[in-house]
């Protein structure tokens, strides 16, 4: 059903929906509901493309089961669990559309927004990346507290200017898209990887509401886990930092030597007893431990992109015809 002045010329261009999934049951029925019903309100040609994370509760059956009554919903189904990135990227590799958005089943990002989207995409000579910003952000304190926490380290570090506080929803056209696949590197980081993209992009502000169901699968470990990827993806500036501190560190030593001989020499007499060998040594061991530490995770890095790992395994692929042998 189309409604309004919609005019179909217009909606001539296929949407994908990108929506990684991961123990969602709760979720599901309710964000294809919802989702669906504002797409054909609009009279959009879509196809929402979920990407099943390795979830072992009944997420797949039930988008299974909207499968058989909606020909446009099409599921990707990882062998185990590759994490959220993995899915993101399997989700476009497979999505179709014209348009890309890629949104949580959670609704926190409401559905409604999805127009806005569209529309803000298309506006002007079209952009390439539109990002969602959080008009509110509805969290709980230590959740708003971490998350301030961890953009400002990550801005400080990185040197990304993202948006913020930054919503989930995001859409982007197919020539951004395409460009982003070809961003192979396995440690991950697909905030950064978007704005390293670059191409023309703006932001729109979005409603937030509460999580429909279920719990969020980003405690504060796997928060921070992010942070760390993020940091080690985006910047070298660890690596550059334990540079200076050598240096520095490394003049202060020779200072203090000198001094140390020169007091000797000219000024006075003095026992030189173990504990100053004791510091010496406590201080040189910190820092080569500290060194060792930054280069290896560095050679961590070097190991893990050496491999070339595919970045996901798909067991299953639901109704997505026979063109697609990607
Ligand atoms: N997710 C995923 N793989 C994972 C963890 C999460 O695909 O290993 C998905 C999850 O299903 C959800 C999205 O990533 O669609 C964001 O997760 P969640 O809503 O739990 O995080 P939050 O919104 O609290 O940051
Ligand atoms: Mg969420």
């Amino acid at each position: 059903m189309t409604t309004e002045n919609d005019s179909l010329a217009d909606r001539d261009f296929l949407l994908s929906l990108v929506v990684p999934v991961y123990f969602e049951q709760e979720c599901i029925e309710q964000f294809i509901a919802e989702s669906t019903s504002e797409l054909e309100k609009h009279g959009l040609n879509y196809e929402i493309v979920f990407v099943d994370d390795g979830s072992r509760d009944r997420t797949v059956e039930l988008i299974k089961q909207a499968i058989q009554t909606n020909d446009r919903i099409r599921l990707v189904e990882f062998s185990y669990n590759h994490g959220k990135e993995s899915a993101v990227t399997a989700g476009f590799t497979y999505a179709k559309g014209d348009y890309l958005l890629y949104m949580d089943p959670d609704l926190q990002d409401p559905p409604d927004e999805i127009m806005n989207f569209v529309n803000k995409i298309q506006e002007g000579d079209g952009y390439d990346l539109v990002f969602g910003v959080r008009k509110e952000k509805r969290d709980s304190f230590l959740n708003v507290l971490f998350s301030k926490i961890f953009w400002f380290i990550l801005e400080k570090f990185t040197g990304l200017d993202l948006p913020r506080p930054l919503a989930v929803m995001r859409i982007c056209s197919r020539r951004f898209a395409d460009e982003f696949l070809r961003y192979g590197e396995t440690n991950r980081f697909i905030e950064g990887l978007f704005m390293r993209v670059g191409m023309k992009r703006t932001q729109i502000l979005v409603s937030q509401r509460e999580r429909f169901a279920g719990v969020s699968k980003f405690n504060f470990r796997r928060k921070m886990q992010l942070a760390f990827k993020a940091i080690f993806d985006f910047s070298d500036l660890p690596l550059r930092m334990a540079t200076r501190f050598g240096i520095v560190l490394l003049a202060v030593g020779v200072f203090l030597a000198c001094l140390l001989v020169f007091l000797r020499l000219f000024v006075m007499e003095f026992e030189l007893g173990w504990p100053s060998l004791v510091v010496i040594m406590i201080t040189g061991f910190g820092i080569q431990i500290f060194f060792f530490g930054i280069i290896g995770i560095y050679v961590g890095n070097i190991y893990r992109e050496s491999k070339r790992r595919p970045l996901f395994s798909v067991r299953e692929l639901t109704n997505f015809g026979e063109t697609t042998d990607a």
